[in-house]
């Protein structure tokens, strides 16, 4: 007779499994709610008690960490020895274990869940015995997911065994299982203890979409998100219609948000392309802040993705049904606009609280042999501390459009150099490699535009050409972070053209 070792703590199908096997000739043997789940649906179970013969002890906390469980999982079938010492122990090997564990991740989802309760969720015994029979797999099959109960009865019964291959590709799945399960719990101790840069990074994913392609296709990829979501995010919203997202869709899609969530006390709509904005607008109604991002590119736009701080209406929807746009994320949509929007079979439609949100606390960018993370770009910034550096300050409506800017070209591609007023946008000039060359491509977007308009830079002038190139554009208006060797020069090319400067202080690089 071969022997299965059954320790769930999601039971769910388990008797179903249990009856399959007994009728394929196995023995079975369990731990405590297992066992006696078997044991009131009437079918023959072993307690592990009676295997160990030491009872469940320690709240749980001790049930299967025994020799003659973890003897009979690792012995190695084709060595002497180790079949020697099985006998002289009287350990009976056990050829398949079904375990899954306590449930750390939903313990810790829980809003306020107390340290004692995540630290009683931490399974020891389950890992250890998955472990165990993970590592020997040339003879022991191991399942840690219901998903697989199906194949192994499938090959039970046409082999009485499983195969080879089934047992590696099960033992593979168990370390990544187990893997994640303690990553989960380092992640979750790191943060209590507090510890943001941890000698060792323990980070776990969960696949959530495999992706057709990455940014070409020819590139391959998968969606993954974190185990538990912390906040709103492209990862986390509803997709009410439209073609699965793709790789870059995702990326633009992150950026439109990452933008949008700067504002909340106006309708903001925020339109992205290639990561970088091409039009932010902000007003009173979100139609007409969906005009001032359209009319600021309306080249540019097309083929977009567009973030909403409010709800999509009708009045909006209508403009937005003729464009070519890729993605739409707004809070909400109102009936009608969604029956006039989903009449459009490829756009896609996100839904997500759009609220102000602060952006993820840490961001993570790969390089070459390595992972780069850092803090998110998020400072207090005040506009009452900003220095006004020349002779002229600027007036209140100078200074709200200077605060509007300075809030886009934080998520602008650096070298970057973005002008308008306090609603719009109407240049940008994004990654560049020279800030002068970044305001001449934003000032050509602008065209007329730039007369009277304000510029924020997203880091200060290495030298004053660009203020000289502002003054003849009619920029009345600039802000940046100060700091360069040459300030003096800038300062003395904007007293020149009565341009007011403001320094901020704060840099907002974007790479
Ligand atoms: P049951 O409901 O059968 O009493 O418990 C099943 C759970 O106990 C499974 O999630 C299994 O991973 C876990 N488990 C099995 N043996 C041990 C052990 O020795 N220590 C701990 N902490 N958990 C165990």
């Amino acid at each position: 007779m071969k022997r299965a070792l059954i320790s769930v703590s999601d039971k769910t199908g388990i008797l179903e499994l249990v009856e399959q096997l007994i009728a394929l000739n196995f023995e079975i043997v369990s731990t405590g709610g297992t066992k006696e789940l078997i044991a009131e649906a009437g079918l023959p179970v072993i307690g592990i008690e009676e295997v160990t013969g030491f009872p469940e002890m320690l709240d749980g906390r001790v049930k299967t960490l025994h020799p003659l469980i973890h003897g009979g999982l690792l012995a190695r079938r084709d060595d002497e020895q180790h079949m020697a010492a099985v006998a002289a122990h009287d350990i009976t090997l056990i050829d398949l274990v079904v375990v899954n564990l306590y449930p750390f991740q939903a313990t810790i989802s829980k809003p306020d869940v107390a340290l004692a309760d995540a630290i009683e969720n931490i399974d020891i015994g389950g890992p250890s015995m998955l472990r165990s029979a993970a590592k020997n797999y040339q003879s022991v099959t191991v399942i840690a997911d219901a998903a697989d109960y199906d194949v192994v009865l499938a090959e039970l019964r046409e082999h009485d065994d499983t195969t080879f291959a089934t047992r590696q590709r099960l033992a593979a799945k168990v370390f990544r299982h187990t893997a994640a399960y303690d990553a989960l719990i380092a992640g979750y101790l790191t943060t209590v203890v507090g510890e943001e840069y941890p000698e060792k990074l323990t980070l776990t994913y969960n696949r959530k979409q495999a992706l057709r392609y990455g940014e070409n296709p020819h590139q391959s990829a998968s969606f993954y998100e974190e185990p538990i979501a912390t906040q709103a995010s492209i990862a986390t919203a509803d997709q009410l219609h439209g073609k699965e997202l793709s790789y870059n869709n995702i990326r633009d899609a992150d950026a439109a948000l990452q933008i949008v969530q700067e504002f909340t006390t106006e309708a903001a709509v925020v339109a992205v392309k290639h990561m970088n904005p091409c039009g932010v607008g902000l007003s009173t109604t979100i139609e007409a802040a969906f005009l001032k991002a359209y009319e600021a590119d309306p080249t540019s736009i097309f083929g977009g993705v567009l973030a909403f701080n409010r709800e999509i209406d009708l009045a909006t929807a209508e403009h937005l049904s003729k464009m070519f746009l890729e993605i739409l994320i707004a809070p909400s949509y109102s009936e009608a606009a969604l029956e006039l929007l989903t009449q459009k079979k490829n756009l896609r439609l996100l839904q997500l609280p759009i609220d102000g949100a602060a952006p993820v606390s840490h961001v993570k960018t790969s390089v070459a042999g390595g992972l780069l993370i850092q803090s998110s770009d998020v400072v207090i910034e005040d506009e009452s501390q900003w220095e006004v550096v020349t002779e002229v300050a600027p007036t209140a409506e100078q200074l709200a459009a200077l605060a509007f800017q300075w809030k886009v070209v934080k998520h602008i591609k650096s070298n970057a150099i973005v002008i308008g007023d306090h609603q719009q946008t109407v240049g940008v000039g994004a990654g560049q490699m020279n800030r002068v060359g970044a305001a001449k491509i934003a000032f050509e977007q602008a065209g007329e535009r730039t007369q009277g308009a304000v510029l924020a830079s997203d880091a200060f002038f290495p030298m004053p050409d660009t203020i000289e190139e502002a003054a003849k554009v009619g920029i009345r208006a600039i802000v940046q972070p100060g700091g360069s060797m040459k300030d003096q020069a800038s300062i003395d090319e904007a007293n020149k053209h009565g341009i007011a400067m403001v320094f901020t202080r704060v840099r907002h690089f974007k790479h």
